[in-house]
């Protein structure tokens, strides 16, 4: 099951708080769509006002073709998954998974064996009559996925499910839930402000910040190509470089004003865009590269984050002629 949701001029105001400005957004049925934004910046509002836990001040939800408007959580075709699992402790697996099926009214073996399939779904086939307390957190939340989906919601909304989970288990976790999305073909809104767990999952991302939308664009372009500097910012470490007439300290850009965006790992000696002669200033070991510091012996008062290949001599002092491969002059 799955649908389209079209979310068109919506703002939510608590008072004399704006939690969300006018946001405007479609998301195609089946799609894997990540919110991604800091601390406060309407992800979760929006993310509450698709599932009708609030009602937005202004604006329309459509959920396929039905305006969403007054209907209430349990009426709309959409389910939760909360990063706390919430999980029932004193029922077994299967019970939990089978919980909203029960209160649909499906008689018990039906219900059973449905539960059943959704806990194979996440990889926890056969384990149905344990407890919640004998699983690790990963295996908690894959039932509260298996729960969230057994009762066939066209749209799953995931508040920050990962975020309670190590690293190691939340870069395993992403790709099972992505799998586990291709296979149901459920649409999923997926909140978060963890960009790398972003761009792992996400069909496409959407860029939030002070409660308006910044970008919207499938992962790559929305690293590489950012169409605001809070994006450019917020996707990663990025050298921000002013340029005006078409110079910037280190020599012609082509673009005449803005400001030249350069991710650390795009400098390197074979660059298209020239930046001449650098100085490395300091280096540190980061495993998979170097992060240094360098300066344009042109602009000396340039400093520029790059990444270099492991096997680089990196003493201070050294100088490397560098180029950008990528790179965006941002004019706003
Ligand atoms: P986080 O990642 O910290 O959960 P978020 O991006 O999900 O943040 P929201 O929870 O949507 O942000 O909050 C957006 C803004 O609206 C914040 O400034 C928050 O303080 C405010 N806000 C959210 N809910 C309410 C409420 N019930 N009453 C008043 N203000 C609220």
């Amino acid at each position: 099951m799955t649908a389209a949701v079209s979310i068109s001029n919506v703002s939510q105001r608590y008072g004399q708080a704006t939690a969300l400005t006018q946001v405007s957004l479609e998301i195609e049925a089946g799609e894997f769509v990540v919110l991604l934004g800091p601390s406060g910046c309407g992800k979760t509002t929006l993310l509450n006002l698709i599932g009708g836990f609030t009602e937005p001040t202004e604006g329309h939800i459509l959920i396929g073709t039905r305006d969403m408007a007054g209907v209430a959580p349990k009426d709309r075709p959409t389910t939760t998954v909360f990063q706390d699992y919430a999980l029932f402790p004193h029922m077994t697996l299967r019970d939990n998974v089978a919980f909203g099926l029960r209160m649909r009214g499906m008689d018990r073996a039906k219900r059973s064996a449905k539960a059943e399939a959704m806990l194979a779904l996440v990889g926890l086939e056969g384990r149905g009559d344990r407890r919640p307390h004998e699983l690790s957190g990963g295996q908690r939340q894959r039932v509260a996925l298996a729960r969230a989906l057994a009762v066939e919601p066209d749209v799953l909304l995931l508040d920050e499910p990962l975020g309670a989970l190590d690293l190691k288990l939340r870069r395993q976790m992403q790709g099972e839930l992505k799998a586990i999305q291709r296979r149901v073909g459920t649409t999923f809104v997926h909140v978060t402000h963890d960009q790398e767990e972003a761009m792992a999952i996400a069909d496409r991302i959407v860029v939030m910040n002070a409660g308006r939308i910044e970008h919207v664009a499938p992962p790559r372009e929305v690293y590489l190509q950012p169409k605001t500097l809070f994006t450019a910012s917020f996707m990663g470490e990025i050298n921000r470089i002013p340029v005006q007439g078409g110079n910037a300290p280190f020599g012609p850009v082509p673009a005449p004003d803005g400001t030249l965006c350069i991710r650390p790992e795009a400098l390197s000696p074979h660059g298209s865009l020239r930046i001449g002669l650098c100085r490395i200033d300091d280096a540190a070991f980061f495993g998979t590269h170097i992060r240094a510091h360098v300066s344009p012996l042109t602009a000396p008062d340039l400093r520029l984050v790059v990444h270099l290949p492991q096997s680089q001599p990196v003493e201070p002092g050294r100088v490397l002629d560098l180029g950008a491969e990528t790179y965006v002059v941002l004019t706003e």
